[in-house]
């Protein structure tokens, strides 16, 4: 029997770009996914003249919505005269960024926030037409009704995730009322990042049969009311053996701090003021435990003296494929420090030595 593959890619929509995707129906006999194709003129992607692009899939998994043998199908999207990566393809740096430093072994966890907003615009958490439910308190992780709004789509987007193999770690109500998290990884930077776009795909999808919007705006609410952002736990083999590695991250972070904040989702200067368990965006300090910083260090990590830290920087709108590559690129392509110079240089030295005894 043929079956359907759900084809979904990332658009050339500006400033946040959103997802596409259509049905194409797989023959039972044939095997691999085959390339496909769709109008960028209707998505910000090309002109009428020359208005085909190319979907390449790259991660497929079950369709956990459709069940059976249907599947979703990430796909990057190439220029069709050239083959070559279309300028709203990210994953292709990031692949690249991957290989190149395949020997540190980075993996992530993405901590993604999202709102839920009724169709008329305003969050779902709040009364339907005005006014405003009372302050944050005793939203986050909280049970009961008035307490919490929405989880019966949380319960079956993360049966959903579970379904299609996605590597979700887990769930949370959060500060503000109808916002809510769910965590993917820790896994490599192209794997974190495919799979959080397919999770985001199934909470839009689960969502429409609620009449609901997932908002991924990083201050979807102005006033008193936390953004949503996409916290960023990454660590290097290194970092999971030898605290020194993961506070060299946190330094080599420190120092390029416009290159991470200006990709890291758009108005994050709305998001990241130093209010609302924010550090200033345009400010770098990191601690540990301290979620009023720009990267935080778990307290189990400064304990056992290893793992991982946490950039708390990147907002929800953000694309993975950008911010894992920024972090493997800084934290991974640090320069070397002089200290280190000289006593490669030290090294060589002794190095050399006994090459000349030896006859
Ligand atoms: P919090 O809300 O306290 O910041 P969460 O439990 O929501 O923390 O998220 C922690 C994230 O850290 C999870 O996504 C998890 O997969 C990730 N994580 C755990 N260990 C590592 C590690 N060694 N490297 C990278 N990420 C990790
Ligand atoms: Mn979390
Ligand atoms: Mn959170
Ligand atoms: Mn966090």
């Amino acid at each position: 029997m043929a079956y359907q593959a759900e084809y979904i890619w990332i658009d050339g929509v500006e400033p946040t770009p959103t997802l596409r995707s259509k049905t194409k129906i797989i023959e039972n006999d044939s095997k691999a996914l085959p390339l496909w194709g769709f109008d960028g003129s209707s998505t910000n992607q090309a002109t009428g003249e020359a208005s085909d692009c190319i979907l390449n899939p790259v991660f497929s998994c079950k369709d956990p919505i459709r069940g059976g043998k249907n599947v979703l199908v990430m796909c990057e999207v190439l220029i069709a005269s050239t083959g070559k990566p279309h300028p709203t393809n990210m994953r292709a740096a990031c692949a690249l960024a991957t290989k190149k430093y395949s020997a540190q072994k980075m993996i992530y966890g993405m901590e993604q926030e999202y709102t839920m907003m009724r169709l008329n615009g305003r969050p779902f958490g709040f009364p339907e037409l005005s006014g405003e439910p009372s302050p944050q308190g005793p939203y986050y992780c909280g049970v009961g009704s008035g307490r919490v709004m929405g989880r019966e789509i949380v319960e079956i987007h993360t049966e959903a995730c579970l379904d299609a193999g996605l590597h979700i770690s887990g769930t949370n109500a959060e500060v503000m009322p109808g916002q809510w998290e769910f965590q993917i990884g820790p896994v490599d930077a192209l794997r974190v990042s495919d799979e959080l776009h397919v999770a985001r795909w199934l909470l839009h999808r689960i969502a429409e049969d609620y009449d609901i919007v997932i908002s991924l705006d990083a201050k979807p609410q102005k006033g008193d009311w936390n953004g949503a952002g996409c916290h960023t736990n990454f660590s290097t083999k290194a970092m999971r053996s030898n605290y020194k590695a993961i506070e060299e991250a946190c330094k080599a972070l420190g120092a390029r701090i416009n290159e991470h904040v200006s990709n890291y989702g758009h108005d994050i200067e709305s998001r990241l003021t130093g209010k609302h368990e924010t550090a200033p965006y345009n400010k770098f300090t990191f601690g540990v435990s301290n979620r009023g910083a720009s990267v935080r260090i778990p307290w189990q990590v400064a304990r056992d003296k290893k793992g991982y830290a946490e950039d708390r920087r990147p907002n929800a709108n953000m694309d993975p494929y950008v911010v894992t590559r920024l972090i493997l690129e800084t934290v991974c392509g640090k320069p070397k420090t002089a200290n280190s110079k000289q006593k490669k240089s030290a090294k060589k030295k002794i190095k050399n030595k006994p090459t000349k005894t030896n006859k």
